[in-house]
């Protein structure tokens, strides 16, 4: 016996009765971002390895140990993506969109790929929403992009789950002269720091900061402060986005530990988390990147970005009880047809009350069947009503409309005024 076939560990298949979730989801999501300006981009799902390495940093824990990366017919190394902000700019560049100070308000959505220890909340092959803006460098569009964040929690109900932790990781230069500090200060500390934190030292020091470790975090409590490395021109920053989010009246933690693990960072950070989900409470996060484009052979251009996850996202729908009633329903009406010639008429019957009636979901019964069976699948199907036609009805030319959800005597309708009332009686979204 052949071994049975089975899916990746780690990647998920997302079955018909999670779907509904996951298309309101995206529908929502899509929908604020329309009404707020961004346009969507689409780009590849593999790239040249070499993106990765040079965007998102040789020594991160993604391009160390996350990445899956192979080699193709041609012997070129390729890479599944990890993330999207690397393709987002990589395709701005190539396209020449962000040119002349352009601004872009850019989002996309689709799947990443990271080779991690499978968990709740923690895949292979994950989904993200990501969303960047080119040329906007005040603190004006880092708060909006928090702004509009907040919105869509309150559209989902998950408002009061979340937390948004805020930090400024300064300019390029503050950082360089923090993180001499930093690694002055812990290489004095060198023994009492956990092996990890050693090894990142020499690395990425900045990531020390977010260890886990009670050592290292013991170490930290006397290490220098990033806030106090801040230059004027990230302090302002820092301080324009603060008086934002006051003004809107969006609470936040400021946390100097937030550092997050790409190196392309720059003044603003922040993470949205939660403590509903376990170990992984993040389920947004992102931050300013204004030398990134220019490391990746661009002319200087600002940017400014955030990536949620969408499997955390519908887990916290799910979790809160926050699913609403309406995605549970997806069938309207279904149509009952018995015997041969009942059934053509049914069906051109549909079609016609589908050219008038286009949000209308009606399903038509497939399969032949008895009364008895066709009224189990109408039931079963969700549908507030069922039409009948049987003989009676096609003698008349009628149709028979039944309430299946409380309660509403059986009626006839004219074939030629059932649109018609369907239009009364089913709210369409
Ligand atoms: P974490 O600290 O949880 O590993 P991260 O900092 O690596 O997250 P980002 O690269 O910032 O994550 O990605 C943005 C968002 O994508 C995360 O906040 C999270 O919601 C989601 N995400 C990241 N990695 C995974 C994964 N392996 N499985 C599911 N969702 C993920
Ligand atoms: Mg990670």
């Amino acid at each position: 016996m052949s071994k049975s076939l089975q899916a990746i560990r780690g990647m998920n298949d997302i079955l018909p009765e999670q779907t509904p979730l996951w298309r309101y989801f995206e529908g929502t999501v899509a929908r604020l971002l329309d009404n707020y300006g961004y346009k969507q981009i689409r780009m590849p799902i593999v790239e040249f390895t070499e993106l990765f390495k040079r965007s998102i940093g040789e020594v991160t824990d993604i391009v160390e140990k996350e990445m899956y990366t192979f080699e193709d017919r041609n012997g070129d190394s390729l890479t599944l993506r990890p993330e999207g902000t690397a393709a987002c700019v990589r395709a701005v560049l190539e396209h020449g969109i962000t040119g002349g100070g352009q601004v872009q308000k850019l989002w996309y959505i689709g799947p990443m790929f990271r080779h991690e220890r499978p968990q709740k909340g923690r895949y292979r092959q994950f989904h993200q929403i990501g969303l960047e803006v080119f040329n906007l460098d005040g603190p004006d569009i880092d708060a909006e992009l928090i702004i509009m964040t907040w919105r869509l929690w309150g559209e989902l109900g998950i408002r009061d789950a979340v937390k948004l932790e805020l930090n400024s990781l300064g300019t390029s230069e503050s950082r360089g002269r923090y993180r001499e500090a930093l690694v002055e200060y812990l290489s004095a500390h060198h023994d009492k720091l956990d092996e990890d934190s050693q090894r990142r030292l020499k690395t990425n020091p900045l990531r020390v900061l977010d260890t886990k470790n009670a050592d290292t975090q013991a170490v930290l409590v006397d290490a220098p402060k990033m806030a106090d490395y801040l230059d004027d021109e990230s302090r302002a920053h820092f301080e324009g986005l603060k008086a934002r989010l006051d003004a809107v009246g969006i609470p936040y933690v400021l946390n100097p530990k937030l550092v997050r693990g790409l190196d392309y960072y720059s003044k603003t950070v922040f993470e949205w988390v939660t403590d509903k989900l376990g170990a992984q409470g993040t389920v947004c996060a992102g931050g300013r990147y204004d030398g990134l484009v220019e490391q990746m052979g661009g002319k200087p251009t600002s940017g400014v970005g955030f990536a949620m996850g969408i499997e955390r996202l519908v887990l916290m729908l799910e979790t809160l009880e926050q699913i609403p009633e309406e995605i549970s329903r997806q069938v309207d009406v279904y149509l009952c047809a018995f015997g041969e010639q009942a059934e053509l008429a049914g069906l051109a019957l549909a079609e016609r009350v589908r050219d008038q009636l286009p949000n209308l979901r009606l399903q038509v019964n497939a399969g032949a069947g008895s009364f008895k069976s066709q009224f189990k699948k109408a039931d079963k199907s969700g549908a507030l009503y069922a039409l009948i036609l049987g003989d009676d009805e096609m003698a008349q030319q009628v149709v028979g409309f039944k309430p299946l959800r409380g309660q509403g005597e059986q009626q006839s309708i004219a074939w030629d005024a059932l649109a018609a009332h369907l239009a009364t009686c089913v709210v369409q979204g």
